[in-house]
């Protein structure tokens, strides 16, 4: 059962609050954080919305004085009374339509697992799509198990020097602290893998071992191996410790623990899965354990790669070269050297698995390995499917293009994590209480147009003011931080104006997403943004990037000093420390979300589609999900696709031209023309609009429906 061991003692009376701690339910019903928030408001948020930590820090006479609140007693029942009735699993739709299916789980394989800004083992996209893939398999009832990593040190925290340079700030989490609690196997004890790693800096051949962990989200349990335990050497220790640190060599060792490590762990676990799912190529070492115990057990290789290539499903997320992981040929041959015998396979077989030639030698990658031994592939979106087909067509030369067997399935967002409470309750009111039961459901969201203006009005304007309040407040901590004068700090009171048209930029500072096309043309923007002083524009960019990305660093820089340049400074803020908890405040209340990648390097993009959600039309260029999700009246589209120019600066200066044309006319008019009431009745249309075709299209409600028959069902068939 729960191990409470440093809580605060928990009357009685709400000792189930444990319960709910432990189950990342609660990170998708705002109810549930609310009743922590209602405990102690100013500890909610001092634990930075973690309630293990909550727990063990709250004062008993606090705890004592909820426990005796009816109020509070019974908003405590509402939530146990929600979360019974969400485990018992029977009305779910996987059961409904794949009853004969529930016995064997999908095994979902993901570096990272963005589901909370408590606990930091995502970076961006890739990871925030595997917390959402998560959650809505618990919602949708799939049999399914997730393995990834606990990093003891996460992803870095940001911080914003008075140079405007990005520092990485890694502090350790302590798994106490965590929601999350051993593993334990058939026989009752603590799951530990190990992986063989060759001689090293030193150290010599040895074992490295990963500590199981379990994580539970909603009814899907989710599996995450840690190195930072005894015995292992210092270096090995540090295996796990952060998301994408460290070289080359320990990425690999990272990658063999994820496959392989993963692969034991379900092993240890009694699971038998009927299909794995990779999600990326950093786990695609798994098909050569799987390969490796199929041989044992007395298959040819042949026949155990039949085996695997019916039962596996591969996702590719990029087209940007760097995201494929590539290891040189000696390198494996160190880390690899007894495979192919156990393969039953020659070692040039063996390399042959995974051979990429580059233009300096051949590689061993991790992509090709995943498209050559899984048998069902996609790409996460149209777009990207179609680039896909084209980057992997050499793996198939006896087909055509369009042969090519990638499919795409159009990344979603998981709805009741990004949905602001304040539009739920909307939408509750009128789309019919049980509208989350139906997220995919097209007809459903046609409601939206029955919202009364006034009222949609009203919330915008909310959320639009908790962000600029969110805006300040991180600001006003961070010149603290720096040792800022009280004035100027005080002066923070006055940043962004909660009224202005108020336009997000926030994701990760990769170069192609060119955060700084907005500057091309810095006295046509400080136009756009003065409005005459009567139609005010503000900008509020938030992002980090890869620590060893100098040029992505760069572009930060010039957005953080463009923030204070005369006819700029009080309309551009760049918001530090980018996580899930800022991006809830951004997509929420932003009017207008921006984005500008250079096609077709966005494979999908989601951070549109939470501004979709909530009511925030897009203004991008048409690349990844937002070519499929343009309609020509839900948001704009920046550019020409047709139109594209080899020359860099070219496009750089045609793109930039359309953006300026379209905020100075239609989206700077459109918002601030009123009706008698102060209603833009006009671009409320736009933003019912808006809700209507995101919403439902881009769910991951529709996404894990999809991949389920595409994908997990006909694997599931063999
Ligand atoms: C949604 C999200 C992302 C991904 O945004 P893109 O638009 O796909 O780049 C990255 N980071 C965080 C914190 C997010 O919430």
């Amino acid at each position: 059962m729960m191990t409470s061991v440093g809580f605060t003692p928990i009357p009685n009376r709400i000792i189930r609050l444990t319960e709910i701690a432990y189950n990342l339910w609660w990170t998708w019903h705002p109810e549930a954080q609310e009743l922590f928030k209602r405990i102690d408001a100013r500890l909610w948020e001092d634990a930075y919305h973690n309630p293990i930590l909550f727990l063990r820090e709250v004062r008993q006479s606090t705890l004592n004085g909820a426990a005796n609140d009816p109020e509070f007693i019974r908003a405590y029942h509402d939530i146990l009374t929600a979360f019974d009735e969400y485990q018992v699993f029977e009305n779910t739709w996987f059961k409904h339509t794949y009853n004969d299916k529930l016995k064997k789980p999908i095994a979902y394989f993901s570096a990272e697992f963005g589901l909370h800004e408590c606990l930091p083992i995502y970076s961006g996209g890739l990871g925030i799509l595997a917390g959402d893939h998560t959650k809505e398999a618990s919602d949708l009832g799939l049999p399914f198990i997730g393995v990834g990593f606990l990093y003891p040190q996460g992803y870095f925290k940001q911080l914003i020097t008075a140079n405007g340079d990005q520092e990485a700030i890694y502090t350790k989490v302590r798994f106490a602290e965590a929601p999350a609690q051993a593993a334990f196997d058939i026989d009752g004890k603590e799951i530990v893998v190990s992986v063989a790693l060759p001689a090293r800096n030193g150290l010599p051949d040895r074992r490295v071992y990963a500590k199981v962990y379990h994580i539970q989200v909603g009814c899907v349990p989710l599996y995450l191996m840690d190195t930072d335990i005894h015995p292992n050497a210092p270096e090995d220790r540090e295996l796990s410790a952060r998301l994408y640190g460290g070289d080359q060599e320990m990425r690999l060792a990272q990658e063999m623990v994820l496959g392989i490590g993963g692969v034991q762990a379900l092993k240890a676990l009694g699971v038998k899965p009927a299909v794995y799912h990779m999600n990326e190529g950093h786990s695609a070492f798994l098909v050569l354990e799987r390969a490796r115990e199929l041989v044992d057990s007395g298959l040819s290789f042949a026949e155990a790669k039949e085996i695997i290539r019916k039962t596996s499903i591969f996702t590719t997320h990029t087209p940007v070269p760097a995201g494929h992981d590539t290891f040189p040929f000696p390198m494996i041959d160190r880390y690899f050297p007894n495979w192919h015998d156990w393969l039953k396979i020659s070692r040039d077989e063996f390399m042959n698995l995974a051979r990429q030639d580059q233009g300096w030698g051949p590689t061993f990658s991790m992509t090709v390995l995943a498209l050559n031994m899984a048998g069902h592939y996609n790409g996460v979106s149209r777009s990207h499917g179609e680039v896909s087909r084209h980057m992997w067509h050499w793996l198939w030369p006896n087909l055509s293009v369009e042969e090519v067997p990638i499919t795409h399935v159009t990344n979603g967002v998981h709805t009741e994590t990004w949905l602001a409470p304040e539009l739920k309750r909307l939408f509750d009111q009128y789309l019919g209480e049980d509208w989350t039961l139906h997220i995919d459901d097209q007809a459903m969201w046609d409601g939206v147009i029955h919202i009364p203006d006034e009222q949609l009005w009203e919330v915008m304007n909310q959320l639009r003011a908790k962000l600029v309040d969110f805006v300040r407040l991180r600001t006003r901590q961070r010149m603290f931080r720096l040792g800022m004068s009280l004035n100027d700090i005080e002066a923070t009171a006055n940043l962004l104006d909660s009224r202005a048209l108020t336009i997000g930029f926030a994701r990760r500072f990769a170069t192609y997403k060119r955060a700084t096309l907005l500057f091309h043309d810095v006295e046509r923007l400080k136009r756009i943004v003065n409005g005459d002083g009567v139609r005010p524009v503000q900008f509020v960019f938030a992002g980090k990037a890869h620590p060893r990305d100098e040029l992505g660093k760069d572009f930060i820089r010039e957005v953080y000093h463009r923030s204070h340049e005369a006819g700029l400074a009080g309309h551009l803020v760049f918001v530090e420390d980018y996580d899930m908890n800022a991006a809830r405040y951004l997509v929420a209340g932003a009017d207008v979300w921006l984005n500008t990648p250079r096609p077709p390097m966005e494979a999908s993009g989601t951070s549109g589609q939470k501004a979709g959600l909530n009511g925030c039309p897009n203004l991008s260029v048409l690349d990844g999900w937002w070519a499929e999700g343009y309609n020509g009246q839900n948001g704009w589209a920046i550019g020409h696709p047709e139109v594209r120019y080899e020359d860099e600066h070219e496009q750089n200066h045609a793109d930039a031209t359309a953006l300026y044309e379209l905020l100075e006319d239609p989206v700077v008019p459109l918002f601030y023309e009123r009706n008698a009431n102060g209603v833009p009745v006009k671009w409320i249309k736009m933003v019912k609009e808006t809700i209507r075709t995101v919403a439902p299209q881009f769910s991951m409600s529709r996404m894990v429906k999809e991949y389920t028959e595409k994908l997990y069902i006909p694997g599931m068939e063999e």
